[in-house]
């Protein structure tokens, strides 16, 4: 007999779950799109926005997902045959590159498999391009199917004085992950509503810096894409190019006040890491043994704070068993060597101790019920990391 009825436990990295006061302000009919109350808050969140990333540059909020953020930053950066070096580290980066050549990018690719990207090697390749032919370095802070963290000072460290624009996809990492763009050297910032920032998907936001912005539109930059219009917009629609996401606006609002003035960005960047270092201590206990199980990253430094990766025989039969008996669901082992058996826990955005037990615990029970060989200890090893942190 199934145990899955009652709330649904979504660990999956994206859409993340949405907090039902999020929710809730989104549930409101349109106001007057012309009307000056709604014009205030699209500022409101605008601001918040930047704050959020560490910033004081420019922004332009886009109508789309993530990859609509970035067929923004190609349409905006590069002309026809201009050079991009992507760092890859999983499969989020790849299609990235592949999106960029799409549109007539030259792309050259710096591949880590499912690692983060190695500084030393990118010194080493721009140390090669003294006639600065590569025009941006861009990789993800956190690429969520390797379940990877990219340490982004040591990026831009190793970039020097090469003169190419740091590019970074923040979607997986942006309100779980430390982020100071300007601090940071940051040229381009990418997240999206629907991972670290709790609300519904459908909007998506770039970040650019003075520099970035001073190139000025390419032969690529069609008027929609074009993100000057938007970040130095004085009405509503030119921000949006168009309607505005009115509800979105709201949850938005929202969640960005939840995440900044309640809780704390500081607090919530805390909270990610703890949750993640519970996760990593189940996965390591049940690792135990020589059971075939592991987390994909090895080192926790270049581990994500909002969704691990696990290499486990029998992941896909476990993924239908917590859902149909537990009401938990994992997400598919995206990218990895043998995707079935491989998932991936999310611990992204709106997540606490008690919704990340119960996963971890749900996939216990599905560990016993399906035989599959693990080490004990896993609950124990993650509360008492629950319980150490607090
Ligand atoms: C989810 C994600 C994307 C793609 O976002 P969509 O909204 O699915 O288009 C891109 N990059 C990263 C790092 C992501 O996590």
């Amino acid at each position: 007999m199934s145990h899955a009825p009652g709330p649904d436990l979504i660990a999956i990295p994206g859409p993340s779950p949405v907090p039902a006061r999020v929710l809730n302000a989104a549930h409101r009919a349109s106001p007057d799109i012309y009307g000056e109350a709604l014009a205030q808050v699209n500022l409101q969140v605008m601001a918040q926005l930047k704050r959020l990333a560490g910033t004081s540059a420019h922004l332009a909020p886009y109508i789309g997902n993530g990859h609509a953020g970035w067929e923004a930053v190609g349409a905006n950066l590069f002309d026809r045959g201009d050079l991009a070096l992507v760092l890859t580290s999983g499969h989020f980066g790849r299609s990235w590159a592949e999106m960029l050549e799409g549109l007539g990018v030259i792309v050259e690719r710096l591949d880590f498999a499912n690692l983060p990207p190695d500084p030393a090697r990118l010194a080493a390749r721009l140390a090669a391009d003294p006639e600065g032919r590569i025009r941006a370095v861009m990789l993800c802070q956190t690429d969520t199917a390797s379940a990877t963290m990219a340490d982004i000072p040591a990026i831009r460290a190793a970039m020097g004085d090469h003169g190419a624009l740091l590019v970074v996809d923040a979607i997986a990492s942006l309100g779980c992950a430390p982020m100071r763009m300007d601090d940071w050297g940051v040229d381009v910032l990418i997240a999206a509503s629907q991972k670290g920032l709790m609300c519904l998907p459908g909007t998506v936001f770039v970040w650019f810096s003075d520099k970035a912005a001073a190139q000025g539109a390419t032969g690529l930059t069609s008027p929609w894409w074009d993100w000057h219009g938007r970040a130095g917009a004085g009405a509503l629609w030119r921000f949006w190019g168009g309607t505005p996401p009115v509800q979105q606006i709201f949850a938005l609002s929202e969640a960005l006040t939840m995440i900044l003035d309640e809780e704390g960005l500081e607090s919530v960047w805390s909270r990610h890491d703890r949750l993640a270092r519970a996760v990593w201590a189940a996965g390591e206990a049940w690792a135990a043994g020589g059971s075939g199980i592991r987390l994909s990253v090895t080192d926790p430094a270049a581990r994500a704070a909002s969704v691990t990766a696990l290499t486990l025989p029998g992941a896909d039969a476990l993924r239908a068993w917590v859902a149909r008996e537990c009401g938990v669901t994992l997400g598919v082992g995206l990218g990895a060597p043998d995707p079935a058996g491989a998932l991936r826990i999310a611990h992204m955005g709106h997540c606490n101790a008690g919704v990340l037990l119960g996963t971890l615990g749900a996939i216990e029970a599905g560990l016993v019920a399906l035989d599959i060989p693990h080490g004990p200890g896993a609950l124990e090893a993650a509360a008492a990391s629950i319980a150490r942190s607090a």
